[in-house]
């Protein structure tokens, strides 16, 4: 059996976003309880930052910021910059992106077959000036008609989510929802969907998940933005109160390891053919904790962020998961 068809679309715009839930078995069946995950990766870029690159290109044209013929700037860990790429051909704008020279060589072959001008700065801390936001606000503010996206503290990343991923997540679930979680990375999908659900009700829980070597869990937890250890998923782990977070309506927190996310993203692809990336498996764990704190025959949704394929060169390659000290599943062990 397959899914309905869905209406035809007069362009690539309008394949942004309306993304399904899909059941997540095995979590669904020990818990007891209905866990979805919402597969952003259906989206044309690949990713749940299409939404946030749209919102912000669009708000960016209305006000004035970006004119025909204009240049799209920002810094990123691949995925919005892939968002970006995505509505900027699309629309007609050209793209520069800066990005940490440590992210998977996949996301910055994509970054360049789609056309962007790419910019690899080494991975530093916010603090320094050539950190991949300030040397992307800097390229910005130096080009004619450029607009620097800003992701972070541009709250029409987060707009996206309060119209688009909570709106379709309360109709697709008629309204039978009592948790949602996910971890941030700009905290745009976290506070927007939380935001957007909490508007229809004030009961659905919104837990945030968060890797090693994020502050916000204590931040959370306690009041205080302190990480403790360290995470190579890609994407996510935030170290401030970024303009999107301001505000965010969040109930309860959980921390997860990334050797628990490798064995999650392992179990769904082997267990139901989802083969998803690492912050993906950050929150499937996320989603059962939250499932498990509210009992049986709860319904907890969660975000399906991107596509495994997006790391056939990491999270799914034996050598690096060995050299990270992450288990390696059967099927990637070499023969002896
Ligand atoms: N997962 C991945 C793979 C991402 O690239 C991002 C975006 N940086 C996120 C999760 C987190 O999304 P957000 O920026 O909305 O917090």
């Amino acid at each position: 059996m397959t899914a309905p068809s869905r209406p035809p679309q007069p362009g690539t715009l309008g394949l942004i976003g309306g993304t399904r839930l899909v059941r997540l078995t095995a979590a669904s069946e020990r818990t007891g309880c209905d866990i979805y995950g919402k597969c952003e990766f259906e989206n044309p870029g690949g990713s749940v930052k299409d939404r946030a690159a749209l919102w912000m290109i669009e708000a960016a044209e209305r006000d004035g910021r970006l004119r025909p013929g204009g240049t799209v700037v920002e810094g990123t860990a691949g995925n919005t910059g892939i968002g970006i790429a995505t509505v900027a051909n699309a629309k007609g704008y050209r793209t520069v992106i800066v990005m940490p020279n440590n992210q998977s060589a996949e996301k910055m072959q994509t970054l360049r077959a789609l056309g962007a001008d790419l910019v690899l700065v080494p991975p530093t801390k916010y603090a320094d000036p050539e950190h991949f936001v300030h040397r992307s606000r800097r390229i910005a503010e130096e080009m004619d008609n450029a607009m620097w996206a800003d992701q972070f503290d541009n709250q029409a990343n987060r707009q996206a989510h309060i119209d688009g991923t909570a709106a379709e997540i309360w109709d697709a679930l008629d309204g039978r929802i009592d948790g949602f979680t996910c971890a941030a990375g700009t905290g745009g999908t976290i506070a927007g969907t939380g935001i957007g659900l909490k508007q229809r009700s004030g009961d659905v829980i919104i837990a945030l998940t968060d890797p090693f070597g994020a502050a916000l869990y204590n931040y959370y937890a306690c009041g205080e933005l302190k990480a403790e250890g360290s995470s190579v998923a890609e994407g996510i782990g935030q170290g401030r109160i970024t303009g999107n977070l301001e505000g965010a309506p969040i109930d309860t927190q959980f921390r997860v390891s990334d050797e628990e996310a490798a064995l999650a993203v392992q179990e769904l692809n082997t267990g139901q053919g989802l083969c998803l990336g690492l912050s993906s498996g950050i929150n499937a764990v996320g989603a059962e904790r939250l499932a498990e704190r509210l009992g049986k025959g709860s319904v907890i949704v969660t975000i399906l962020c991107d596509s495994g394929f997006r790391y056939l060169s990491t999270l799914w390659n034996p050598d690096w998961l060995a050299e990270k000290g992450l288990p390696v599943p059967t099927g990637l062990r070499k023969p002896h």
